[in-house]
């Protein structure tokens, strides 16, 4: 299957520039590009990123702060330890790893990182700017997708992009930078009446739903690209949302899971780290 997108092999190239970056800062005498992870409890999934984060740093010689609280903090100590990475001049970005334990407000979290480190674009301030088309941090998995996409196609004005997933990380946001690009964007849902006509229409598919491999060769058309947003455990592995073996027989590209938009997430968001410490 040729047409599998080597994901790895693009983040290899974002990588050296992230690398140049932090030496030259280096050079310059000025402070290493520093990423604070706050992670609160145990969720597995969440230390598998905070690790993952921690190597991708290291690897690029950019700096890493990990804080992590007990299941039981308070709201009050989430905010105090986001309110002391505000104020660290040390820090440049900052990332709460969600879901928060049940008891804890997201949304007050996510507003209380200063949208000059949110690097993740989950304060409400970074989304309104994304909105409006004017600068602002982006979540990780949406610019990642959006980052594939212009690698992959190039110019994409006037193309049709189908979205599947409308969640404030994922569809919204990519729907948003894609449309600054000049394609014609289309968010489909649970709700999307006749799903596999819509997919096979479109230039571009992505698929950010979360249920494995429901997206079968019935929802594409020849010349496509897709992207498979969606990571799920089937049988103990690792599942995107597409079967991407029959699709990769229909298709122009798509990505694979693993070794997909994931491969690739990290050091964009590193990127994104770079980005905030020029400010
Ligand atoms: P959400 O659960 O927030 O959103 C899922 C979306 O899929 C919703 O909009 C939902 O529609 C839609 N949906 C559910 N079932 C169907 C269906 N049968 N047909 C059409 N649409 C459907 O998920 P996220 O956006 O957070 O994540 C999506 C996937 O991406 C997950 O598998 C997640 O693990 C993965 N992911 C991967 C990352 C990476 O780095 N590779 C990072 C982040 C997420 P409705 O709104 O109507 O309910």
């Amino acid at each position: 299957m040729g047409n599998i997108i080597n994901v790895k092999e693009l983040a290899a190239k974002y990588k050296e520039s992230i690398k140049a970056f932090a030496t030259e800062r280096e050079v310059q005498k000025k402070s290493i590009p520093t990423l604070a992870t706050v992670l609160v409890g145990s969720d597995e999934g969440s230390q598998y990123y905070l690790d993952s984060q921690t190597r991708v740093a290291k690897s690029l010689n950019l700096g890493k702060v990990n804080i992590t609280l007990p299941q039981e903090a308070t709201q009050e100590e989430v905010l105090t330890v986001v309110d002391e990475l505000n104020a660290d001049p040390n820090v440049h970005g900052i990332m709460v790893l969600f879901p928060l334990p049940a008891h804890l407000d997201a949304k007050e979290v996510s507003s209380r990182i200063a949208v000059q480190k949110d690097i993740d674009g989950v304060n409400p301030i970074n989304a309104g700017r994304l909105f409006m088309g004017d600068k602002a941090f982006v979540p990780c998995t949406a610019k990642s997708a959006h980052t594939i996409i212009k690698e992959v196609l190039g110019d994409i004005k006037g193309k049709s992009v189908v979205i599947v997933g409308r969640s404030n990380i994922v569809g919204k946001p990519l729907a948003m930078l894609l449309l600054a690009d000049h394609a014609t964007v289309t968010i489909a849902h649970s709700r999307t009446k006749n799903l596999q006509e819509v997919t096979r229409a479109a230039d571009i598919v992505v698929a950010a739903v979360g249920r494995p491999e429901m997206f079968t060769k019935e929802y594409f058309s020849p010349g496509q690209t897709v992207i498979d947003v969606g990571t799920s455990e089937k049988d103990g592995k690792i599942t995107g949302d597409v079967k991407t073996d029959e699709v990769a027989e229909v298709v122009a590209h798509i990505t694979s899971v693993p070794c997909g938009v994931g491969a690739i997430t990290t050091t964009l968001l590193m990127q994104s780290v770079c980005e905030a410490s020029k400010a």
